[in-house]
């Protein structure tokens, strides 16, 4: 930088605001650890600089001083120690210099300091919120210097402000030939690492790539004499320069949008779908987010990094804001850039903004429409589906405003095509409901086979009526949650009284009740041999081909979801099963005079099977093999 020497006026030294001096103390004592935002917040006020020139040029055009190409130049001096920061925006006047780097004229100033403990660990949290913008050179530099002048004004109004950020500064007129301003700090000691064109570039990549103003540094090359790497003359910029968000999506080609959500996923394969706008109105903010093609391997890990990136005004704030979407949209990628939060946003203030919970409540919707899209794609949704259908389900339990539109989502394998393959909606499932079936059945399993075979099931393959069929680990959970779809209720096959009345002719009713008045005896010899294993043995009306099943009540825990939980390692009492027992099946008749000691090995056996089918591991599997040569050899 060509700092012009030529002084206009004798310098004038000031004090810093009373709140300054605290801010610059409590800054630089508790910012320590994060000392490289300081070129952020100074890249950020340089972007903000070309925003405002460009904005006051719409109506003065002669404010771009025959120069509209707007940029931000980061340099270093290894000898002098120091980094400057410049642009050719707005620039600043010598009265504002004087209210912009003297005192703090943000609102909320007062609170903030009424609210400072003394605590260091509160106070730069405190710090976090409140943002401390330009200040924060002083983390890493001695002196800093600020050299500007306004677009518009003559060259000799020119201003130097100094200060070693101890409670002074000093301003100085001097001579500036072009306008904007430029920033140069003078590193302490121990910040050398920040003396290195390749530590710039990684932190002002990382910072800046989508700002949508060329960052420059001047090009750096090898040079085989001195066999070391030397700054040319040339600048180049370091940032792709360009918020390709911020862009109207007519200009976006299909392409342009892929290449960028490789960029931001680092994702070597193209994204499944992807959905950008700019929201209006309360909140404003523009998002572009992405479906990823593939579910990445820490899917399943719900601590897992989010993919959506903050960012406020174009400025890259943080990459893994958990705020901005729920837990079970996890797998999106992209951009939120907001109009309306605070550059120094910290995760405290995130989770308390409302503007925050407008976005996160905004692009939830957005995505849901975007999975909705995805569905018109019958093999595009399978896709979809195949690798991030378990965490969609999570949102049926924990986005219940949500729930029915993810319900929608859902797709399952049923026993309508007996496939494995998971492509039933809730709403083929209701097309396809038999006459006088008001309620959705389902059954849940450690695996699609377990599932699909179940005893459970025989009645509704007898009477035609499709059950779902659920063997996710997540599906017992979320059923938990989802009571209904459309109005319809699901009951689970295996839990409480199937109630199937309303589609049973009357002779199958008449037929049943007779049944079960004739096996009233055995029922009770079942229950006296079975008591204290299971809670009570009745007939059933679920069983075609089986002899016996066990149920639980309604609002118990499912079998299945009980050995989850143990396996888990939770303290899951054990429960006492129905015993249902098939009184058409030829075993079950055949026992009805057996003398009471066969009866009882018969009654063990009739639950034992029934445990074996539903999945469930028996108490003394030796005992029940014994028993079960004995009858074999006996018959
Ligand atoms: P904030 O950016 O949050 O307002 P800062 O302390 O970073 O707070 O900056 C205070 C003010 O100084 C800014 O609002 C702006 O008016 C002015 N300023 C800072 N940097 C520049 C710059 N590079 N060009 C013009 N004005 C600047």
């Amino acid at each position: 930088m060509s700092q012009s020497d030529k002084t206009v006026s004798a310098s004038q030294t000031m004090g810093f605001q009373a709140e300054v001096k605290q801010l610059l103390h409590l800054m630089i004592h508790s910012l320590y650890s994060n000392k490289e935002i300081f070129l952020r917040e100074l890249v950020s006020n340089a972007s903000d600089a070309c925003d405002k020139l460009r904005f006051e040029a719409l109506d003065n055009p002669d404010l771009f001083e025959g120069d509209t190409d707007l940029r931000i130049r980061v340099e270093f001096d290894q000898e002098q120690r120091t980094i400057t920061i410049s642009d050719n925006g707005i620039g600043m006047s010598h009265e504002e210099v004087i209210n912009n780097l003297g005192t703090i004229a943000r609102s909320g100033t007062k609170e903030f300091f009424s609210n400072l403990t003394g605590d260091k660990q509160k106070d730069a949290q405190l710090i976090g919120q409140f943002g401390v913008g330009f200040y924060s050179s002083f983390i890493v530099a001695e002196h800093v210097s600020v050299f500007t002048r306004r677009a518009g004004l003559p060259e000799t109004d020119a201003v130097l402000w100094e200060s070693d950020g101890q409670g002074e500064f000093s301003v100085t007129k001097v001579e500036k030939a072009d306008r904007g301003t430029a920033v140069t700090l003078k590193l302490r000691e121990e910040e050398d690492e920040f003396l290195s064109g390749w530590k710039l570039r990684e932190v002002l990549r990382r910072y800046s790539d989508h700002i949508s103003l060329p960052v420059q540094m001047l090009k750096e090359e090898w040079n085989d004499e001195k066999s070391e790497m030397v700054v040319t003359t040339e600048w180049e910029a370091i940032n792709q320069a360009s918020a390709l968000w911020t862009r109207p999506r007519q200009e976006i080609s299909d392409d342009q949008y892929k290449d960028f959500y490789k960029h931001i996923s680092h994702d070597y394969e193209d994204p499944l779908a992807w959905t950008h706008n700019k929201v209006e109105g309360r909140s404003e903010y523009t998002q572009l987010l992405f479906i990823p093609g593939r579910a990445p391997l820490d899917l399943y890990d719900r601590e897992m990094r989010r993919g959506v990136k903050l960012y406020v005004k174009r400025v890259f704030i943080m990459d893994d804001a958990e705020q901005l979407l729920p837990a079970y949209l996890r797998f999106v990628r992209g951009v939120i850039d907001s109009s309306d939060l605070p550059l120094n946003v910290s995760r405290e203030i995130l989770q308390e903004s409302r503007d925050v919970r407008s976005i996160r409540e905004g692009s939830t919707k957005r995505v849901l429409s975007l999975i909705e899209s995805i569905t018109e794609d019958t093999e595009k949704y399978a896709n979809f589906w195949s690798q991030f259908g378990a965490v969609l389900k999570e949102g049926v339990g924990e986005d219940i405003s949500n729930q029915q539109r993810i319900a929608s989502l859902l797709r399952f394998a049923s026993t309508h095509n007996d496939s494995s393959v998971q492509n039933v909606s809730l709403a083929d499932y209701i097309g396809r409901m038999k006459e006088g079936q008001d309620k959705i059945y389902y059954v849940t399993a450690e695996s699609w086979e377990a599932a699909k075979n179940s005893p459970h099931l025989e009645v509704f393959r007898k009477k035609g009526i499709e059950v779902i069929l659920m063997s996710d680990r997540v599906d017992e959970w979320m059923m938990s949650f989802l009571r209904e779809f459309d109005g319809k209720s699901f009951v689970s096959v295996a839990k409480g009284g199937l109630d199937l009345e309303n589609m049973a002719d009357e002779d199958e009713k008449k037929h049943r009740e007779e049944i079960a008045e004739q096996f009233k005896p055995v029922i009770d010899r079942l229950n006296k041999s079975l008591d204290g294993q299971v809670k009570e043995v009745r007939v059933t009306s679920r069983l075609v081909d089986s002899p016996s099943c066990v149920v639980v009540d309604e609002h118990e825990l499912s079998p299945h979801l009980v050995r989850m939980l143990q396996s888990a390692g939770q303290d899951v009492p054990d429960m006492k099963p129905v015993l249902e027992i098939n009184p058409e099946h030829a075993l079950v008749q055949r026992i009805k005079d057996e003398s009471d000691s066969e009866f009882d090995d018969w009654a063990q056996l009739l639950l034992d099977q029934a445990l074996l089918a539903e999945g469930a591991n028996l108490k003394d599997p030796a005992n029940f093999v014994k028993r079960m040569n004995r009858m074999l050899m006996g018959s």
